[in-house]
């Protein structure tokens, strides 16, 4: 697998193929054709890599931007951007891949249109349905990824642990750290005392809490 699928739906997940969109150099998933085709495979929108070229990567990253917009306006609560939503319902519209049953299972005939279609109704549908509330970012503050919320009390911050989850994890610890470190600093007289009280509690461990 080249992508990754952390949000629960396709209308989530493709937006997020430009990853990590806070920060100043965000990182495209989306580099060629190829990499569009197999996003489809992958996603198991169809069986196979779709075929795709240049112009079809170009309306794919078009109608991916324009489903950014309408799911970020959603988390926000804003309102949605009209051409964003036009783009989208045009493309819901359109006739989506076909599942064929044969001896071999089950093969999908799509084309990129089709496969684009399949994404925008998941949109559509998505926006439109009960996970809206469930919605959410990524608490890895240059991490754009949005996704459905199903953990149980609705308790889930990152898109996925590797790497946001410990990324945040593993600096918490370490402000933790310096915190402790200037504090045993300030008190010269009791340091022997406190560092004997400090082993007995055993090794710390960056995961053992600040969820
Ligand atoms: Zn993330």
């Amino acid at each position: 697998m080249r992508h990754a699928f952390p949000g629960g739906t396709p209308a989530l997940d493709f937006p997020g193929t430009l990853r990590f969109r806070h920060r100043a150099d965000p990182r495209e998933d989306l580099d060629s054709p190829a990499s569009l085709g197999a996003w489809f495979r992958e996603a198991g929108i169809t069986v196979d890599d779709v075929p795709a070229g240049p112009d079809d990567l170009r309306e794919a990253l078009a109608l991916r931007e324009a489903g950014y917009r309408l799911v970020r306006a959603a988390v926000a609560g804003e309102t949605y951007d009209r051409d964003a939503l036009a783009l989208v319902n045009e493309y819901a519209r359109k006739p989506t891949p076909v599942p064929q049953l044969t001896p071999a299972g089950r093969q999908v005939e799509a084309t990129v249109e089709q496969a684009l279609a399949y994404v925008a109704r998941d949109v559509v549908l998505t926006l439109s349905g009960p996970d809206v509330p469930l919605l959410k970012v990524c608490g890895n503050p240059e991490c754009s990824q949005i996704f459905v919320d199903r953990s149980r009390g609705a308790r889930r911050e990152w898109c996925a642990m590797d790497p946001c989850g410990n990324k945040i994890k593993a600096a918490a610890y370490r402000a933790r750290k310096r915190a402790s470190g200037v504090l045993t600093a300030g008190r010269a007289g009791s340091r022997s005392a406190q560092s004997v009280s400090r082993t007995s509690r055993g090794p710390a461990s960056p995961f053992a809490s600040g969820r």
